[in-house]
């Protein structure tokens, strides 16, 4: 997917009123944000538009917002550290309404180059329902142009993503994307349609059924797909090895197989772990003291699991990003959480962070791997969205990069 989207750069916003959809989904621990990286992420858009003298109308969803409205998910913390962060006055609209009466009477109030931050989108239940319109249109009617900046979100058509969009537009406004959409789709879109190439891709996490879709299109575009993590055992069974107590997807073998075939006819290398770390069992506690040995990947015994990649399959792997130009990468190699599981995981991160290459950490959990090693200034990109990156890779349309106007 190519970005010919208009960005914050392509649209005049000097005394207009601008919606921004944000991504404040921060970790929250007593009333407190533990990590603030979704806000500073956020920063650049939102001094921009501040700088061309607009009125910054901020919205985002924060949590699952299970059971309706309440203080524990309310955006307050977010608004004081946002304010902190700018260093001026961020006014946070309280109302459960999220938009309304209180909401229209900030919006009224403000000057150009203010800040207004409107309460967790998914207190309005529409939010996330296909009967949206109702919703979107509140918020649009807030707003004269639209900014979309929540990569995080942009895989769901939800009210203040998407549905929010044509009603901007219906009444002659515009609809960009922020600096922060626009890095992602730039790396991902980039790496994944217009890869520099060798193009070198890894996955790995727990289950093949997670990444069907991420797999089949990923063989098509890389020159070298790895597999590692609990799926590449449904691989290394759908071969005929005998594969233990491993993590294996019976249902997938059939699958496996289909992708094997394909890599062979495209002419596209698949690697497969060499060797595996086995134990026992999985660690229980998930961090706690386990005994492990190394083994061939076509030995390991009946009673043994595979809970991460072998020193032989370190190196192979390490070996294939050296000679890339472009590495994107989806999925720990192992049971990553545990140190002594960890080792492939870090290797693999290693050899990101020694290459030239582009390297492009898909979200969630290699991005927490990655930022956890202390590998996250080696990358060229880390992705913020964990499910959008996925939909992504998949090669599917994202509702809310789709939502933009085109250049
Ligand atoms: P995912 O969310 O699909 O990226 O999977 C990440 C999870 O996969 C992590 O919590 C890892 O502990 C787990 N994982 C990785 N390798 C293995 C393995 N060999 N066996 C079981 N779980 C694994």
């Amino acid at each position: 997917m190519a970005l010919n989207k208009k960005s914050v750069d392509d649209i005049n916003v000097s005394g207009k009123r601008v919606l921004v959809r944000c991504d404040f989904n921060v970790p929250l621990k007593n009333g407190e944000i533990t990590d603030e990286t979704r806000i500073v992420a956020a920063l650049p858009t939102i001094n921009k538009l501040i700088k061309d003298g607009g009125k910054v109308i901020l919205c985002s969803h924060l949590g699952k917002v299970k059971n309706g409205p309440n203080e524990g998910e309310s955006l307050a913390p977010v608004a004081k550290r946002l304010s902190e962060k700018l260093g001026k006055e961020v006014n946070f609209v309280s109302d459960y309404n999220v938009t309304g009466e209180a909401a229209t009477a900030a919006v009224n109030a403000m000057k150009e180059g203010d800040v207004v931050l409107l309460q967790n989108t998914r207190f309005r239940g529409q939010e996330e329902t296909k009967n949206g319109e109702q919703f979107s249109k509140e918020l649009a009617d807030l707003a004269d142009v639209y900014v979309c900046d929540a990569f995080g979100s942009s895989h769901r058509a939800h009210a203040s993503v998407a549905g929010v969009t044509k009603c901007i537009s219906a009444k002659g406004g515009e609809n960009a994307v922020g600096y922060l959409m626009q890095k992602e789709i730039d790396f991902l879109g980039n790496a994944v349609e217009n890869p520099v190439r060798p193009f070198v891709a890894i996955l790995g996490g727990a289950k093949v059924a997670d990444k069907l879709n991420v797999i089949n299109n990923l063989l098509e575009k890389c020159d070298t797909l790895i597999i590692g993590g609990g799926m590449a055992f449904t691989f290394l069974k759908a071969k005929g090895m005998e594969v233990g107590n491993s993590l294996v997807d019976n249902e997938k073998l059939d699958y496996c197989k289909e992708m094997m075939d394909k890599a062979d006819k495209l002419g596209k290398k698949l690697l497969l772990p060499v060797d595996t770390t086995i134990a026992d069992h999985f660690p229980d506690p998930i961090d706690g003291p386990i005994d492990v040995e190394v083994v061939d990947a076509d030995k390991i015994p009946a009673d043994k699991e595979g809970l991460d990649i072998g020193t032989k399959t370190a190196e192979l792997y390490a070996d294939a990003v050296k000679s890339a130009k472009t590495v994107v990468w989806n999925g720990p190699m192992g049971v990553f959480e545990n140190p002594i599981l960890a080792k492939g995981t870090i290797a693999v991160a290693k050899s990101l962070a020694d290459t030239d290459a582009t390297t492009i950490i898909g979200g969630g959990d290699s991005a927490a791997a990655v930022n956890q090693l202390g590998f996250a200034d080696k990358m060229s990109h880390i992705s913020t969205g964990g499910g959008a990156s996925l939909e992504f890779l998949e090669g599917k349309e994202l509702p809310g990069v789709v939502a933009a106007d085109d250049k």
